[in-house]
């Protein structure tokens, strides 16, 4: 029997799951992807957004304000790429200007620090590439840009040097609830596809597929939709061109189309809000990167497309009553959601996890651990500036010579060596598949986008997984990457 089950390892629940080990239980978290952050959370702006966009009084505007510091201090804490970079909301004709204001005024209900309307000058000071007809914009001075899978995998390894149980390429199929005469006497049976669990508390934080297991235990249902945001991803070079997030005025669908450099230097156009029947759906199409090229032009009229490495998308779970739905359910004792939790849920996510596990704790009378362990050390890097630093250098050719695969180059785009492809497989909730080297290493992410090394990671993978190269995945599930042999010579 656990006492908590975590449903979904996105960047909810693995959040979760690195706070509710700091007390002493048994925890499962299962996902049915193949991987931690295979759901939205692998697909988003990866803003940490100041939180002046929220109506005042909501789940999200305290979640969004609350959660802001928090990112910043525990991408610090566990060595995530984060950077508060600012963020801009530009308007583009005089008479845009009052809704900059009421953004301003909005924020400062929320609580929002560090709001502030500048001039046209001083906009393209900031970032010379925008559009000269800008009229004037918003500053968050506390806007950011955070690597969302670095955050997500991160918090899952913490996790699980703590404790957690991760059950991959595990989906729960169902739950029934058997009620006691208070809550420490009843229990879940979980059903998954890997057989039964017991649990004396739930937690639901399966993204988009909250509402379906939801709608099984609790006579309080929720509708989520998915509302696909698709993206373009430019290469570094274009990235470094630019350093605050470029909002335009939202719109009824959202934040609007954005163009923002990410922590690894890329860029990236978007995302579109559009709701798509099958939430599985996370297919880019030539209509709304048309939008996307369209729209950005408006900030940035040089955007050209010879710098375009890939296109993404991402789901949107957007519940019916259009806020976050966190907490203790209402009408089953023992279980408890992190539902429709859309954006500004990766800013908002450890906000949501610590008063998420507070509650637990409390139902539950947990006891703090003494020995809560610090996160793994982060993975051997590697970095051009070493070869042009002396000492640092000398480091370098010390480092090769006890591993030597600190100095084999697997990928030439992104500098990942395979002495880091190796360690992202070592790790706690290590690399299975090709996307999960990717996330923890950012191989395959770089210009080629894995045409160069994708044969030498899956050599590395099968060695290190002890298994047939042929089995090896790109996500899990049927996304083989191999799927035949050439017979050599006669
Ligand atoms: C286009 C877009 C842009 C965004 N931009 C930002 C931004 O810039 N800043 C920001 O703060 N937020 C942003 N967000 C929001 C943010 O990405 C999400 O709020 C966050 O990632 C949600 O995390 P999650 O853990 O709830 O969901 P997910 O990451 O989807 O995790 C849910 C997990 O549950 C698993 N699961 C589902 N059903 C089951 C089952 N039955 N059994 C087992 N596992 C199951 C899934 O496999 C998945 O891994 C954006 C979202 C989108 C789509």
């Amino acid at each position: 029997m656990f006492d908590v089950v975590i449903i979904g390892a996105g960047v909810i629940g693995c959040a979760i799951a690195r706070e509710l080990s700091r007390y002493q239980l048994s925890l499962a978290v299962f996902d049915q992807a193949s991987d931690v952050c295979e759901g939205t959370s692998k697909a988003n702006s990866g803003i940490v957004h100041a939180g002046y966009d929220a109506t005042p009084g909501t789940n999200k505007a305290r979640y969004n304000v609350r959660g802001n510091p928090l990112v910043y201090q525990w991408a610090q804490e566990l060595a995530v790429p984060c950077k508060n970079n600012t963020s801009l909301v530009l308007a583009f004709s005089e008479s845009d200007l009052p809704r900059i204001d009421a953004l301003i005024e909005r924020g400062q209900q929320n609580g929002v620090k560090g709001l502030s309307r500048i001039s046209r000058e001083e906009v393209l000071r900031r970032e010379p590439l925008v559009n000269p007809a800008v009229a004037g914009a918003l500053l968050a001075e506390t806007g950011g840009i955070v690597s969302p899978y670095g955050l997500t995998i991160a918090l899952a390894e913490h996790a699980a040097v703590n404790g957690a149980d991760f059950h991959l390429d595990c989906q729960v199929l169902s739950l029934v609830h058997h009620p006691g005469p208070d809550v420490r006497e009843a229990h879940f049976v979980v059903q998954t596809t890997q057989g039964p669990v017991q649990a004396r508390s739930v937690i639901n934080a399966a993204g988009v597929f909250a509402d379906s297991l939801h709608n099984r235990i609790s006579q309080d249902h929720l509708t989520i939709t998915a509302r696909r945001g698709e993206y373009y991803m430019l290469d570094k070079r274009i990235g470094a061109q630019f350093t605050a997030t470029l909002f335009q005025l939202p719109t009824n669908k959202g934040k609007g189309i954005l163009v923002t450099p990410t922590v690894e230097q890329t860029l990236i156009l978007g995302p579109t809000s559009d709701t798509v029947p099958d939430k599985t759906d996370t297919r880019t199409t030539a209509a709304k990167l048309e939008e996307i090229l369209t729209t950005a032009a408006l900030t940035w009229p040089g955007l050209r497309k010879d710098s375009f490495i890939t296109s993404f998308a991402g789901l949107r779970a957007h519940l019916a009553e259009g806020d976050f739905r966190i907490g203790r359910s209402l009408d089953v004792p023992g279980y408890y959601l992190a539902a429709g939790i859309e954006s500004p849920g990766l800013t908002a996510a450890p906000a949501i996890a610590i008063d998420l596990a507070e509650q637990v704790a409390s139902d539950f009378d947990l006891v703090l651990k003494q020995d809560f362990l610090p996160p793994p050390p982060p993975l051997p890097g590697f970095s051009l500036e070493q070869l042009g630093d002396p000492d640092l250098l000398s480091q370098l050719a010390t480092e090769i010579a006890r591993d030597p695969a600190m100095g084999r180059m697997v990928c030439r785009c992104e500098h990942v060596t395979e002495a880091q492809i190796r360690a992202a497989i070592r790790r706690p909730v290590g690399a299975r598949t090709l996307d999960g080297i990717k996330r923890r290493t950012r191989a395959n992410m770089g210009r080629c986008q894995g045409g160069f090394c994708t044969p030498r990671i899956l050599e590395i993978l099968a060695e290190e997984l002890d298994c047939d190269i042929s089995a090896l995945t790109k996500s899990g599930g049927q996304s083989r990457i191999l799927t035949g042999q050439l017979e050599v010579g006669g």
